[in-house]
């Protein structure tokens, strides 16, 4: 069995480094806000290259906490993509606003940006561009429409740790990033984490403080916050992981590239990275007409894929409320009909790609 990704590769790859940071954890036992917290966001920061990132408890409270750093709240609107994890979404909608959704562009699965001013109203409090798959969004277009306007613009970085756009990775565009450490994330924890990112110093010391109960000191609080922090185990481990991330997603990159030469010709429509674009493949993503036939094929096959997501979020019953109905964003529901998920993680091998393509091509019949 190919299995879409595979954890314990990973894990077994590091495992002696990994168990000597539990261990140091367990040594040390400062669980909450313990000293590799700091040490894992100066070194985040770094990699993305901006000047501040905070820890905290998973990417959706990232999302929920950039949010509510902006100003989001009751009688706000929030503007993302309905072909998104509703994470993305349900941060605006914990904060009482209305989430506002705009079409993809079929070519990245990102926002189409050229729909962007339809949905902009004198509530609109933040755009939220959604980096899905790892393929950044069209940045400059977002920022364009929001700069004007004094909109915020929240990253969902969720599946492009070191993706980049123009040469910059994201997280550092727009006023704030997201990032999630959900395990099997290109950058994953050993349980749910996550970060935000920015270059604003008054965002970034309001987020820090609104995860940890508005506090600054022990008993003092400047604001009634949350906790949301990150834990200290998961800040360990991710420093012991972060330095091969890069290694990580070149691996990604080449086994896409492998996939696009060998399936070049199988009547399959592949991910596109556009020219502004470096693409780090949280997912490969394939589409065609015959996708529920393809993947039981490759299911008998012994390759397991999956579809990242088969129902849209304006048709979702968690957002009935919002009164869409089908036909209101085309691109986004031909996707979720036609999109497959092939295996993708850094461990997988040539033979392991040459297996999945080869079976793709037997399934449409011309090997
Ligand atoms: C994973 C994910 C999230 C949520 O992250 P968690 O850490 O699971 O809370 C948000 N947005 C997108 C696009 C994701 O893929």
């Amino acid at each position: 069995m190919i299995p879409l990704v595979d954890l314990k590769a990973q894990h077994d790859s590091i495992r002696a480094a990994l168990d000597d940071a539990v261990a140091d954890v367990i040594d040390r036992s400062s669980f909450i806000m313990g000293p590799q917290i700091k040490e894992f966001e100066a070194a985040f920061a770094q990699f993305c290259g901006c000047s501040y990132a905070v820890g905290v408890s998973s990417g959706t409270s990232a999302l929920f906490l950039a949010m509510a750093a902006c100003g989001v709240g009751p009688g706000s609107e929030v503007i993302t993509i309905p072909h998104t994890f509703i994470a993305t979404a349900e941060a605006a909608t914990a904060l009482g606003a209305k989430v506002v959704f705009v079409d993809i562009d079929p070519a990245t699965y990102t926002m189409d940006t050229s729909k962007l001013g339809d949905a902009i109203t004198e509530r609109t409090r933040a755009i939220v561009p959604v980096h899905l798959y790892g393929h950044p969004s069209d940045m400059d277009a977002i920022l364009d429409v929001a700069r004007k306007r004094g909109i915020k613009v929240i990253e969902d970085c969720a599946q492009a740790h070191g993706a980049q756009y123009k040469g910059r990775k994201v997280g550092t565009l727009g006023d704030v990033g997201c990032f999630s450490f959900f395990p099997a994330k290109n950058l994953g924890a050993l349980g749910d984490a996550g970060a935000v990112t920015t270059n604003d110093p008054e965002i970034a010391r309001r987020i820090s403080l609104l995860r940890n109960h508005g506090r600054e000191g022990k008993y003092e609080h400047e604001y009634a916050g949350y906790n949301e922090r990150i834990d200290t185990l998961h800040a360990a481990v991710l420093n012991v992981k972060l330095p091969h991330l890069d290694r990580w997603n070149e691996a990604r990159r080449s086994h896409a590239a492998l996939y696009n030469e060998l399936l070049a010709s199988a009547g399959v429509t592949l991910p596109s990275e556009m020219p502004w674009a470096r693409h780090v493949y949280h997912l490969y993503v394939v589409r065609c007409r015959q996708r529920d036939e393809l993947q039981k094929h490759l299911q008998e096959c012994g390759i397991a894929t999956g579809v990242h997501y088969p129902i849209p979020l304006h048709l979702q019953p968690a957002y009935a409320n919002l009164n869409y109905g089908v036909g209101d964003f085309p691109e986004t529901e031909k996707a979720a009909k036609e999109i497959l998920s092939l295996p993708m993680y850094p461990e997988l091998t040539d033979a392991q790609v040459e297996r999945v393509s080869s079976a793709i091509l037997e399934f449409f019949g011309t090997v």
